[in-house]
């Protein structure tokens, strides 16, 4: 890991942000992040609020490769993304795949508390009759179905082609038993929540939970550190967004970049679900794909989405306090 820079080089070009969602996302309803400028350019720490400073230290991490170092040599210079589908009514499911012009592939949220399998039946019927036979329905049920529920919706969802299913269960080992027992049915398993820190893709893949991982530059503590995990992890991936601004954005598609094999589109078409972006010319689908460029915040965006004077303090407080544990981590 490259030393970190001081303290005083982070804070100089610091702004906090505040922003406002189109729609409650995460139990939040406005989305906080610091942007920091180094000299490789302009970059994200975004952390969730609720995160320990051990866990944010490595997303500090993470900043810091992406706006101190140069990314690694880009295989690729735009990255195929997908729509998200929320567990909207059927009869919305349009409207929605509207806001992503161009994407073939969209993720149908499933397993939603307080909804039936028919009401998954339903909209992932809408989906598939909106993509054609060409397009890409993927399901995530952000690990909402105990193992016989999950055989059980497969069942009543297969039918639809599924490109692939994503954190159906919970844990790790309802992962592994429920992918032993789809093993005739060829619908891999993706793992998301079961990898949130460097040490999980590989305890996901010796546990044979998944046959595909999703992850994220901010948590694994960078691109660099990302595409080491994912070498030794030996699975395919899929580059997925914490719900950042356009800047964090332009790491995960620096991140996508830079791998291999680039099998699946990636989760990075999630800018829309602000009110307004950090930048002039955010980072959304055109044509199905968001290209590989470095995004400069745009001024007059910063000065109308700076965070209040209370939120800016918790914020350079906490980037302190993880700069401070970045540094005994190096040493
Ligand atoms: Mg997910």
């Amino acid at each position: 890991m490259p030393a970190t820079p001081p303290l005083r080089e982070l804070r100089a070009g610091a702004r906090v942000v505040a922003i406002p969602l189109r729609r409650r996302f995460r139990g939040v309803d406005v989305r906080e992040a610091v942007l920091l400028e180094g000299p490789a350019g302009w970059t994200e720490f975004s952390p969730f609020v609720e995160y320990d400073d051990a866990e944010a230290a490595t997303w500090l991490a993470a900043a810091i490769d992406f706006g101190w170092n140069a990314p690694p040599a880009a295989r690729r210079d735009r990255i195929p993304v997908n729509a998200t589908l929320p567990a909207v009514p059927a009869t919305d499911v349009p409207a929605v795949l509207a806001l992503y012009p161009g994407c073939r592939t969209v993720k149908v949220k499933v397993a939603e508390r307080g909804q039936a399998l028919a009401d998954d039946v339903a909209r992932v019927a809408a989906a598939r009759a909106a993509l054609g036979a060409e397009g890409r329905v993927r399901l995530d049920a952000n690990g909402g179905w105990n193992v016989d529920e999950a055989e059980h919706a497969v069942h009543a969802l297969a039918p639809f082609d599924l490109e692939y299913l994503e954190q159906p269960c919970a844990s790790v080992e309802e992962l592994a038993e429920l992918r032993s027992r789809l093993h005739d049915w060829d619908i891999p398993i993706a793992a998301d929540e079961s990898v949130r820190k460097a040490a999980d893709p590989l305890a996901v893949a010796r546990a044979g939970a998944a046959d595909l991982l999703v992850i994220k530059a901010q948590p694994l503590g960078g691109i660099h550190r990302a595409l080491e995990i994912v070498g030794d992890a030996g699975l395919p991936v899929v580059v997925s967004s914490a719900l950042d601004t356009s800047i964090g954005i332009a790491m995960g598609a620096h991140l996508a970049a830079a791998l291999p094999e680039l099998p699946y589109d990636c989760g990075l078409a999630t800018v829309g679900l602000f009110e307004r972006d950090v930048v002039a010319d955010p980072l959304v689908p055109v044509d199905g794909a968001i290209p590989v460029t470095r995004p400069v915040p745009d001024a007059d965006a910063l000065d109308a989405l700076a965070a209040p004077p209370e939120r800016t303090t918790w914020w350079l407080d906490r980037l302190e306090r993880c700069h401070a544990l970045l540094a005994s981590r190096v040493e």
